[in-house]
């Protein structure tokens, strides 16, 4: 038996009693890490997001320097509304050998074996620091990594590795596609069907767009890195809602297009952002504004969540390896907030307890099994950290 399960259990059924649904504030769970890694000696930080409601926690045992290891997970959950739970989503169930609960999986019972380690991994951490990073907003674009990363960069304070416990059942993932999602709003002036020439028709040049989106769609195939390892390869482009207009007669003034990108990399989204600008600015615009000067086109970004890109040398990888004893690495169709800690200068993996298959869901669960490996991953770790990998040759 691990010592530490009973613990990490009472810690993470505390954990899901905070409903930390995106909507809502995360500050009672914060301040309720905080307190936990204060008392196991971490100096603690609390970011408010700009709302006031939110926070980001930020906390290091060891030195305040560069090259350090960062454990992350996201503080918030997806809603239970509409979902058919077989028992209070906020009080944890167990049994037959499952943790059930909100969040349980995503991704509270990584953040709850943190901290249940936190105490034992003080006493191991020599000159090479251990970080934990809470966030918020994960599950609505990622916006509290973002914050955090501005803040740490701003420091100069980027992590050598970086380890995100989302639920991969403990196996290493290097790699997944960046999530980039938009709104584009069109706005023409309204008119009489039977006069297309005196009004600017936006549901049409709402269809023009989507014309060249899918042009672009197509090009991005042609342009799958050799060497990419996704599933499929290349960029994938989806549009996924397109609304406007009133009636049969009537000239739609309004009109607004809902779609993603998945990009295997940051050009491939530049090259689509860039190209629908210029058809913006030199076909559409140029033709809605000889009729109605004040008509316009608003790219509205709903979120731009960098992908994981995989990479030959990843410190993270290796040394997870050596914890978990996995070989190999792999890819995941998720997103997570990886991509923004390597676009930082860190190295980073995914590896957490809990399968991806119940989170989000109706009687999330976590494995019990799962989360015991964990906690070897992170006795391991904390052993490692006084050995030669805790001296500070890394930074
Ligand atoms: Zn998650």
């Amino acid at each position: 038996m691990n010592p530490d399960l009973d613990r990490t259990k009472d810690l993470l059924r505390d954990l899901i009693a905070f409903p930390t649904v995106s909507a809502d504030s995360n500050m009672a769970l914060i301040a309720y890490t905080a307190e936990l890694l204060e008392t196991a000696g971490a100096r603690v930080e609390v970011f408010s997001a700009p709302c006031g409601t939110k926070a980001n926690l930020f906390a290091t045992l060891g030195p305040e320097v560069d090259g350090g290891i960062l454990l992350s997970g996201h503080s918030d959950v997806v809603p239970v509304t509409d979902q058919n739970w077989s028992s209070d989503p906020f009080v944890m169930q167990e049994h037959d050998g499952r943790l059930y609960g909100r969040g349980s999986c995503d991704m509270k019972g990584f953040i709850a074996a943190t901290l249940a380690m936190a105490p034992h991994l003080t006493r191991q951490v020599r000159d090479r620091p251990l970080h934990f990073a809470f966030t918020y907003d994960e599950e609505i674009g990622c916006f509290g990594a973002q914050h955090l990363a501005q803040i740490l960069q701003k420091r100069g304070l980027i992590p050598g590795v970086t380890i995100i416990g989302e639920p991969t059942e403990m196996r290493i993932i290097e790699g997944h596609k960046g999530c980039y999602e938009y709104s584009t709003h069109f706005c023409g002036l309204e008119g009489h069907g039977s006069s297309p020439d005196l009004g600017v028709n936006a549901v049409e040049m709402a269809v023009r767009y989507v014309n060249r989106l899918l042009q672009l769609k197509d090009s991005l195939r042609g342009l799958a890195p050799a060497d990419s390892a996704f599933d499929p390869p290349w960029t994938t482009v989806n549009v996924g809602a397109l609304n406007g207009g009133v009636a049969h007669n009537v000239i739609a003034s309004r009109a607004q297009v809902d779609w993603e990108m998945r990009p295997v990399r940051t050009s491939d989204a530049d090259f689509v952002k860039s190209a629908l600008r210029h058809y913006c600015d030199n076909e559409l615009l140029p033709r809605m504004r000889a009729v109605h000067p004040q008509a316009t086109i608003e790219l509205e970004v709903i979120g731009e969540v960098a992908g994981l890109i995989p990479t030959d040398e990843n410190e993270a990888r290796r040394i997870v390896s050596e914890l978990t004893g996995a070989n190999g690495a792999d890819l995941v169709a998720f997103g997570t907030e990886a991509g923004i800690f390597q676009a930082m200068g860190s190295d980073v993996v995914v590896c957490g307890p809990g399968s991806i298959e119940q989170a989000h869901k109706a009687d999330e669960y976590l494995a019990v099994d799962q989360l015991s490996q964990c906690l070897v991953m992170l006795q391991r770790l904390g052993a490692k950290l006084g050995t030669q990998l805790g001296a500070r040759s890394h930074g």
